[in-house]
Order: C-alpha cells, then sequence, then structure tokens
C-alpha cells in the first residue's frame, strides 16, 4: 500500500528545504507546481470518472485507474486481445 510518503525525520533535514506546494482546495501537498496544476486541473473538485471494474476505487485519471489495476488486481486484468482499441 503506498498512500503518500515516508517523511524524513527533522534530524535530517536538508538546507535548503524544497518549497511545498499545496492545493488550496484539499490541502494536499505538492512537490512541483506543474504536478499541483496538474492536479487542479484533472483531479481536485471533480468527480472521479474512471471506476475500477474489480473494486468500488474510483480515480479521475485514466492513467490512475490502470496503475491502480496492475498493482491491485493484477491477476484479475481481463486478456488483452490486441485490437488496438483505445480511449481517446
Ligand atoms: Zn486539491
Ligand atoms: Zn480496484
Amino acid at each position: 500500500m503506498v498512500l503518500g510518503q515516508p517523511f524524513v525525520g527533522p534530524h535530517h533535514a536538508p538546507s535548503n528545504t524544497a518549497p511545498q506546494f499545496r492545493c488550496h482546495r484539499c490541502l494536499r501537498p505538492y512537490r512541483y507546481k506543474n504536478t499541483l496544476r496538474r492536479h487542479l486541473n484533472l483531479e481536485c473538485g471533480k468527480v472521479p470518472q474512471f471506476q475500477c471494474p474489480v473494486c468500488p476505487h474510483r480515480t479521475a485519471q485514466h492513467s490512475n485507474l490502470m496503475r491502480h489495476l496492475r498493482t491491485n488486481h493484477a491477476d484479475r486484468l481481463p486478456v488483452d486481445t490486441g485490437t488496438g482499441h483505445s480511449f481517446g
């Protein structure tokens, strides 16, 4: 289970503390500004539209759902028939 990232102890804090960008809506911390921008554009405040076909998990990004499937349901993935059909 990968939820969040382990935090380095204060005794080993570097001198240049990296600026953390925090979403003003949901207060999620982001290390990079464009990551926060992507979050704001694609995730924050949006209804998660991609429903996991195996469990009740939902996500706002298709790539996240694919990663979720590979991580949690690798043994349940449907066989890829190689039709080349892809979602826009
Ligand atoms: Zn947010
Ligand atoms: Zn699932």
